[in-house]
Formats: C-alpha cells, structure tokens, sequence
C-alpha cells in the first residue's frame, strides 16, 4: 500500500515527503504536536486533542495555520489516504523555516504535517490483560511539560532507560520523590480505599486528554478521584496503579523498579477503567469527548 504524507497544503508520497533543513522544529525543536486514536476508522477524542494543540501554539506564540474544522480535515483525508481502519494520526506544527537565529523570525509561516500508521489495538489490550512494569526515572525536563513540544529528548532517554530494563514505561519523578506522570503517558495510582490519584494538572505535566476521559468515566462510575502527587513509595504501596495516554488507553502497571503492585497483576479498578475507555473510544462519541483541562 502506498502510504502519503501531509505536507503544507500537500499530499505527498511518504518517501518523498520532508521539510526545510532550516526548519525550526528540527534546529530547535520549536513546534508542537498531538497524536489522535483512530478505531474502526473513527477519532477518539478528536476535539480534546485539537482544543490542546491550539492553547500549545498560543502558549508559544506560534501562528495557527488554520482553523480548527480544516485540520479536521486535514487529519480526516490523510487517514483516508492511508487507509487507517485501526492506528494514529501524528500533527505537528512548527513556527517554520528561516535562517538559523534563536528569536523568532519575522514574515514565515507555521510547517503543518500530517502523518497516519496503522497500529494493531490487540497488543496493547494484551499488555492491558497482563499489566506492565515501569521503572522511575529523574525528570529532568523543562519548565512547561504543560505544552505538548517535539522536544522530547528527556522522554525519548527515559523510555529507553526503560526498554533496557525490559520495562515498558518509565515514571518520572520530581525532586522531592514524586511521580509527575509517564514518559509518554499520564500515571495514575488506586488507593487501598480505591480513591484514583493522578498528579494536578500544572506546567509539570502534560494534561491528558486520554486522562481527561478516564475522570469523567471514573466519576460516572462513582469512583473518587484526588488530583495529587504520590511519591514513589506511596505507589509502590497502593492498591493499583495504571498509565494513560492515547495510544495504549488505559494500562495497568503491576510493578514499578521491581516492587510488585497490589497482587502484582492488573488491577480491578484499572481493568474496569480501560473497559470504560475502550468502549468510550469504540462509540466515537460526540455527545461528549474528553476536554482539555487546562493548568
Ligand atoms: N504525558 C506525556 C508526557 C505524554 O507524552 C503523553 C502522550 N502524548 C501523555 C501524558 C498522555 O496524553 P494523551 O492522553 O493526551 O495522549
């Protein structure tokens, strides 16, 4: 199958699509991006991503290209063009191309890219139907984890700590032993009175849109939720513990540094969440999708 790129206002042969080698997201890394669910040919949660992408540009002062209905559209045509039943849809958008100088450029406007690969959903409800190991790692990321930018070296550094470590996240965990969230995923804990922690939303962590679903259907099921941060030792300790994020949904962690969690496999709660999720993401809804909660 022939896969095509979207390329600023192009549809483009994967093999051929690129973008200037001045490009400030590849000398910068000065853009921003979302990942988008696709299930049975449908977004999950499309709008939640979209609101989120547009506070990250307006936060960095990166034009909007367009509007929010045309990168609808956008994103729509390249999965259509890729024929995705089942993956992800990646946008990024940088502030453009010029002459390298660290403050912004006058008169480029913003690179769009669009790009949707298939992604078998049964792995990652074999990984939920087993439950996966994390190990913690420091976090030494910048000040405004709250925007979602492609300069993701420390995440990309903290996953592979945890790929050598036959793990399959790693958590991050601030200066004072708390967990802010995963590399590439929000992390959640279940307390022994089955009360959900999961860290405030604030400028040291991404605000999950995946997370923002989870909530609302934890709260529909009458579940507690405390937004808090939890030391390494208080998960290790908890009830259950899970991670979060658009493509893997929800994912029960049944050991963190080694240490089983709960009985060391996956959770009631966190299982009952994912089936909640699965569900929510199967019906494409559009009586509700999750919000971007903002810090
Ligand atoms: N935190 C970080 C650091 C992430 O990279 C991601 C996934 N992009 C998430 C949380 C989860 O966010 P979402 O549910 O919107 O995919």
């Amino acid at each position: 199958m022939s896969r095509v790129a979207y390329v600023n206002g192009q549809y483009v042969p994967y093999a051929q699509a690129g973008v200037h080698v001045e490009d400030r997201g590849f000398q910068f890394a000065d853009g921003v991006y979302e990942v988008v669910a696709i299930t049975d040919g449908g977004f999950v949660d499309l709008q939640g991503h979209l609101v989120r992408l547009e506070r990250s540009l307006d936060e960095l002062r990166i034009d909007r290209p367009m509007t929010r209905a045309a990168l609808s559209v956008v994103l729509r045509e390249t999965v259509r063009r890729n024929r995705v039943r089942n993956g992800s849809v990646y946008l990024q958008i940088t502030r453009g191309a010029a002459k390298r100088e660290f403050a912004f450029p006058a008169g480029i406007g913003p690179t769009v890219v669009a790009i949707a690969r298939p992604l078998d959903w049964n792995k990652a409800a074999a990984n939920a139907a087993k439950g996966v190991a994390a190990i913690t790692q420091p976090d030494i990321r910048w000040g405004r984890c709250d925007i979602k930018t492609v300069g993701l070296l420390p995440a990309a550094l903290a996953k592979q700590a945890a790929k050598e470590a036959g793990a399959y996240e790693a958590w991050l965990v601030d200066e004072k032993g708390f967990v802010t969230e995963g590399s590439s995923s929000n992390a959640w804990i279940v307390t022994k009175e089955n009360v959900l922690v999961t860290r405030a939303p604030s400028t040291e962590i991404l605000s999950g849109i995946t997370r923002a679903a989870v909530l609302e259907l934890a709260k529909r099921e009458g579940l507690k939720v405390e937004f808090r941060a939890f030391s390494v030792t208080e998960a290790q300790a908890a009830k259950e513990a899970f991670v979060s994020s658009a493509t893997s949904y929800v994912i029960p962690v049944v050991t963190l540094d080694g240490k089983p969690i709960g009985n060391g496999g996956p959770g009631v709660v966190a299982s009952k969440l994912r089936s909640l999720y699965e569900a929510h993401a199967a019906s494409h809804s559009t009586d509700w999708q999750a919000p971007f909660i903002a810090p």
